[in-house]
């Protein structure tokens, strides 16, 4: 068997099973176990390829027809411009999630601010991004998931960072005396969907981790804690920036309504508000 029949029968099941980029996630599968990209596919289409490969490809293209998504498999997806390491057991970073590094680092940039806090930290996708792009920046990311953090834990070293620290802990019990500095921003892309909405989204989601997902009946439980216990340690001049889902900002926005100085909302590619940051008060005003 070559390496491009291999390609065409995975075109054909996975197209067959419902899959919407069938040809995309074939030629990925093809490059992760065969190593060939798409130009030496076509290159080499007659040359026969190794039995064990073979059969990992087979066994990858099934887990796609089964709706596991892509990222899982591959074990690793780009955010950020950076490789991540990714699995069961952690949510997969998103494209508009890129939205938050973007803005810490700006702001980083402008304020002079050194202090970061990531909560709900998942991969570590956002906080090690910031760390790796604004080397001068502390990091503290904090996560209750045992699985989460072992993946955080993989791509700190995986991007040779020193300036990154996991602190394993549910934020929702509030901000206790870690014994670190107060942050001069705090990026969170909290888990917000609706718990009777889960069962609804896509199949490849349900394969995500639903502590990673579950924000309570209206999905807005982590801001109201990030409100009432995490927003007053921000320095002066501090700023938070959280991800939300479609249609949430006036319900986050609620929280903060007597307690932040002032603020925006972002879109994302897809015209969505999807970022809501907001300014700290002044500690003595
Ligand atoms: N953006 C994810 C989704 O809708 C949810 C991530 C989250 O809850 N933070 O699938």
């Amino acid at each position: 068997m070559n390496a491009y029949s291999a390609y065409r029968d995975a075109v054909k099941t996975l197209t067959e099973s419902g899959c919407e980029n069938a040809e995309f996630d074939a030629r990925q599968l093809v490059e992760f176990c065969f190593s060939l990209n798409q130009t030496q596919l076509l290159m080499k289409s007659r040359e026969n390829v190794d039995e064990l490969k073979l059969k990992k490809f087979y066994d990858c293209v099934e887990r796609r027809a089964g709706g596991e998504p892509l990222q899982y498999i591959l074990e690793e997806w780009d955010f950020f411009d950076l490789k991540f390491k990714v699995g069961k057991g952690v949510l997969i970073p998103r494209p508009e999630t890129e939205i938050l590094p973007r803005l810490a680092i700006e702001h980083l940039k402008k304020s002079g601010g050194k202090v970061v806090y990531d909560l709900c930290s998942g991969s570590g996708c956002v906080g090690i991004s910031i760390a790796k792009f604004f080397p001068n920046c502390r990091v503290y990311m904090f996560e209750i998931s045992d699985e989460a953090n072992y993946y955080a834990r993989q791509n700190i070293k995986l991007h040779n960072l020193f300036n990154v620290e996991i602190i394993q802990a549910d934020i929702k019990k509030g901000k206790k005396s870690f014994n670190i500095p107060n942050p001069d921003i705090i990026v969170s892309n909290p888990p917000y969907v609706p718990t009777y909405d889960i069962d609804l989204l896509q199949k490849e989601v349900l394969f995500e981790p639903r502590i990673a997902l579950d924000g309570g009946i209206d999905g807005l439980d982590f801001y109201s804690i990030i409100a009432a216990s995490w927003f007053k340690s921000l320095n002066n001049n501090g700023i938070i920036a959280m991800e939300c889902g479609e249609n949430q900002v006036r319900g986050v926005l609620s929280f903060f309504l007597n307690i932040a100085a002032g603020g925006r909302v972002i879109k994302d590619d897809n015209d969505i508000d999807r970022v809501i940051m907001l300014k700290g008060r002044k500690k003595n005003d």
